[in-house]
Formats: C-alpha cells, structure tokens, sequence
C-alpha cells in the first residue's frame, strides 16, 4: 500500500474540488486528488449545461468536466483514481485511507465529495437495478428507445431526465407525490409541454413489477389510495440526492441528512485545517457553479491556514 504525506489532500473531482485543485496547484501546494467513485461528480451524468457562465451556447456537462480537469492537471494537480474508505482527521496530520491502495497523511483536506442520488426504498427496485432501474437517463436511456418509462419525482432533475427521455421513448409518465412540481417554473412548463409525457399527480410508486427486468410499475394515489399497474420497461428514480459524508461521521458536524456544517462565509469545518466545498456542505444552492465557487473558498481558506502554520 502507498504511504505518503501531501501538504493538501482534495476529496472528490466536482466543480468544487476541481476549482479548489486549479486555485491550489497555482498557489503552489501540490495538491493531490483522489477523484472518487465517479470521477468527474454528478454532472458527468448531466446533458446540457446551460446555466454555467461562460459558456452562451451550453456545454454538455462531462465535457465541461474534462476542460475542468485539463485546467486542474495544467498547474499540476496530481489526479488519481480511488476512493476514500477512512478518515482520521482529528489526528496530526490527518490521515485519509484509499481503499487499499493508499494510505495519505496530510496537512490539510479539502472535502469535495458530493453528494449521490437517493432511492425509494423498495424491494423491487433494489432487485431491478441492473434490470431496468436507474437513476441516470443519460447513462441509460439508450437501452429503451422506442419504449414506455416511468420517472419519479418532481424537481429539476426529474423534469430533465423526463425531457431526455422522451427524446428516446415512445412514453414517459412522471409520478409527482404532490399535486404540484417542485421544479422551476420554466423546467416544470416545458415538461408537461412535451407531448409524449404523461404527468400523474399524488402518485406514489407501490412496486416495480418484473423479476429479471422492469416490466410495469404498481402505482398508487395517495388521496384515493387507488392502486393500478403502467406498464414500462424502464423505472428512473430522480428524487434527490445524499451528501457523501459517511466516513466524516463523529468527526465533522453535519445535520441530520449528512451535509457539512462551515462556518458561515467560510468553507471551515469544527476541525482545524479542514475544509469542505460543493454538494457535500450545501443543501440549499447545490449548482455548478457555487460549487465551483466554494472550491475556490476552501483552496484559500487552506492556503491562509497553511501559511499561518508555517507549512510550506
Ligand atoms: P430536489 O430535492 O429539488 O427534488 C426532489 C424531488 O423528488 C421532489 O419533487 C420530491 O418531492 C421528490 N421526492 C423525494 N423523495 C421522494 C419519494 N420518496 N417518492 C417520490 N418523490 C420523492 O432534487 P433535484 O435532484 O431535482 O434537484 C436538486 C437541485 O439541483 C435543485 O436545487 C435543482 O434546482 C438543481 N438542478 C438544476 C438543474 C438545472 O437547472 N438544469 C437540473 C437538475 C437539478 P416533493 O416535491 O414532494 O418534496
């Protein structure tokens, strides 16, 4: 196993820990990135990006995450494949396990580690996961072209993934739990536009139906509590995501969800030199570009830090 020390440990490949890796590599502190179980973050799974300033046109978000990266790498940022497994931060330095490959101490982290999507819950889903459940359209919505799909959920993400679909597909029914969207009003009007996309209001999902593949959903409404079946072949889940910070429990302060707690103003945790930017500290704003705009926070919170503590 690799046992090595850095001066700066980045977490995580998003917007913000490319931003903070940028800021780091010219400010000189040879930060080193372990890049995660999906390197590049949540908008390697996104199409057009259209609300990230820069670029007028829109760019599709997993090229936008390699122009990231080429800029991190260009001042010499050490990318590399691999997830951290364990924490001890509270040591002196703080000490980062990458699965069993590495074992890194360092003098400051940068947690930049996102947050991944949520699922319902249910049996059938978990079981149908490589047969037709998926919490990605773009990744798989090639495999049900010309076919009936179902999304759950009513926020941005859903209207997205519902409008990449019915691209794809013959038909796309959203289940909204509510009578109402949670998206914005723009995003919410173009996806009950789109004339293949059926939205069905105050509908929960009682069941996925099929053994090896999705072959219909068990639906419910929630003021009848009328059960009936759709047929599909393809059940998307996009309800939302959980910040990855399992392996910070007991260490940092987070709220009950699992997002970090900063310093207002700050990207500064409860633990001296270690800071946190993107997804994984906030539950409110949660784009591109705040993460991006944090990333740049905490590369300098670290480097004022580093600086005070006579670290060079
Ligand atoms: P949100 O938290 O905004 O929405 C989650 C949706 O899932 C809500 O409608 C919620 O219902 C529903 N939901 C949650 N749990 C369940 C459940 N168990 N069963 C059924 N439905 C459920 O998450 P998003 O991922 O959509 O968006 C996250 C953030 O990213 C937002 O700030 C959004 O604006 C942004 N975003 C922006 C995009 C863009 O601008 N292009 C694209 C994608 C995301 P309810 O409303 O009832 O709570």
């Amino acid at each position: 196993m690799l046992k090595e020390h850095v001066k700066l440990l980045i977490i995580g490949s998003g917007p913000a820990g490319y931003t903070a890796a940028i800021y780091a590599a010219r400010a000189e502190l040879k930060p080193v990135m372990y890049a995660g179980l999906q390197p590049g973050g949540q908008l390697t799974e996104t199409t057009e990006v259209e609300n990230y300033p820069g670029y007028p046109e829109g760019i599709q978000g997993p090229e936008m995450m390699m122009e990231f990266k080429a800029q991190a790498e260009r001042f010499g940022t050490d990318v590399r494949d691999g997830l951290a497994t364990e924490a001890y931060l509270n040591e002196t330095p703080k000490r980062v396990v990458i699965e069993d490959k590495a074992e890194i101490t360092a003098d400051s982290v940068i947690i930049s580690t996102g947050a991944s999507a949520k699922w319902l819950g249910l049996e059938s889903e978990e079981r149908l996961k490589s047969g037709g459940v998926s919490a990605c359209a773009v990744c798989d919505g090639f495999f049900y072209r010309g076919q009936d799909v179902v999304v759950v959920g009513a926020g941005d993400s859903a209207c997205e993934e519902a409008m990449y679909l019915a691209k794809l597909c013959k038909s796309v029914t959203m289940l909204v739990r509510r009578d109402e969207f949670r998206a914005s009003k723009i995003m919410a009007n173009r996806t009950v536009a789109t004339d293949n996309i059926t939205v069905l209001y105050n509908t929960e999902t009682v069941e996925v139906l099929g053994e090896q593949v999705v072959e219909g959903v068990r639906i419910k409404n929630n003021q009848t509590n009328e059960e009936s079946t759709l047929e599909a072949t393809g059940f998307f889940v996009a309800i939302g995501h959980k910040p990855n910070t399992d392996i910070f429990k007991g260490q940092l302060n987070m709220d009950d969800v699992g997002y970090l707690d900063v310093e207002p103003g700050s990207t500064k945790t409860n633990i001296e030199g270690v800071y946190a930017a993107g997804d994984c500290a906030d539950k409110d704003y949660r784009q591109a570009v705040t993460a991006a705009g944090t990333g740049c926070m905490a590369a300098l919170d670290a480097e004022r830090w580093l600086a005070d503590k006579g670290i060079h």
